[in-house]
């Protein structure tokens, strides 16, 4: 009726004007989010699939507001990218996990690949490439030791990403294409990429489910193989997802199967576990 339509528009526009001032809010609030010491680092464990060794951590950026809890990257990563904060804050998670990795090689821990999320925003920085090599001598973490994870949405222009992928290359540190498969780069551009990792979607690895097949999920693993790239899949929430993923050759997997991201502290216990230490 023409009541009911009128208040769905009353709900709807209520809707919109409360998202439009959590926006709001969380940009402000996110300016002095980083001074506040709101941030923090978790670490998700890369595992070895057939041996199911660590060998490497995907840093991911947590905010806990004091009034407003966990705010989700998903939610407020965008903003950031917005308002371009996604420098300043991109720059405190790369130190901060250089930082961490350094300090558990220290501890004599073997020697893990560091991966840490690169918005296309930053990668496209002109300064970027100072910024990485200045954190790792800063740092004295070795480049072999650090990987960028940096989505297709920067080959929207392929000449510019060549020339910094190459830069980063020349640095030392590995360059891996995450959320590989939605995206829409054609194989061409790929071709062209300095990479070393694929990282295949979540959204691919859940169609594995249950031990059912896929020759879409084969064909991508093939595709990096045949390519000299490293695949890694992320995602992986059973024993049988893994054991596809093995058959098909992929070699290294992350997700809760394994372990969520958990925070510096309790990664630590993690590898004293492993480690025996
Ligand atoms: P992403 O880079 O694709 O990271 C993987 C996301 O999947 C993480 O969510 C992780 O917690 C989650 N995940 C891992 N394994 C599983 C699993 O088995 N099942 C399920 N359901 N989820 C799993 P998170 O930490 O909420 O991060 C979401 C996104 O926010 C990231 O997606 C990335 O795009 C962005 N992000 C997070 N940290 C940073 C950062 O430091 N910088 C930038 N630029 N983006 C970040
Ligand atoms: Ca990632
Ligand atoms: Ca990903
Ligand atoms: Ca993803």
């Amino acid at each position: 009726s023409k009541t009911s339509g009128k208040n769905d528009f009353i709900i709807y526009s209520e809707r919109l004007e409360s998202d439009v001032l959590r926006k709001m809010e969380l940009e402000v609030q996110l300016q002095k989010a980083i001074e506040l010491n709101q941030l923090s680092v978790h670490y998700q464990p890369k595992v070895h699939l057939q041996t199911k060794t660590i060998v490497g951590m995907e840093a991911l950026v947590r905010w806990e507001h004091p009034h407003l809890g966990m705010i989700s990257p998903v939610e407020f990563i965008p903003i950031a990218e917005e308002t371009g904060l996604i420098n300043e804050i991109g720059e405190w998670v790369l130190r901060t996990a250089c930082v961490q990795s350094k300090q558990w090689q220290a501890s004599g821990y073997p020697p893990l690949l560091l991966s840490v999320n690169v918005s296309a925003l930053q990668f496209q920085n002109r300064h970027f490439c100072e910024v990485v090599s200045s954190i790792l001598s800063e740092t004295h973490l070795q480049p072999n030791h650090l990987e960028l994870e940096i989505t297709e949405s920067i080959v929207q222009n392929i000449t510019e990403s060549v020339s910094i992928l190459k830069k980063l290359k020349k640095i030392g540190v590995k360059c891996s294409i995450d959320d590989f498969g939605t995206g829409y780069s054609s194989l061409s551009v790929l071709e062209q990429l300095p990479i070393d990792t694929i990282k295949i979607d979540k959204s691919f690895i859940d169609r594995l489910s249950r031990g059912s097949r896929s020759p879409m999920v084969k064909t991508i693993i093939e595709l990096g193989l045949n390519l000299q790239l490293n695949v890694v899949a992320e995602g992986i929430e059973s024993s049988s997802q893994s054991t596809i993923l093995k058959e098909y050759g992929c070699s290294i997997g992350q997700g809760y199967l394994f372990s969520k991201p958990i925070n510096a502290q309790h990664f630590t216990e993690l590898l004293d576990a492993l480690y025996q230490k």
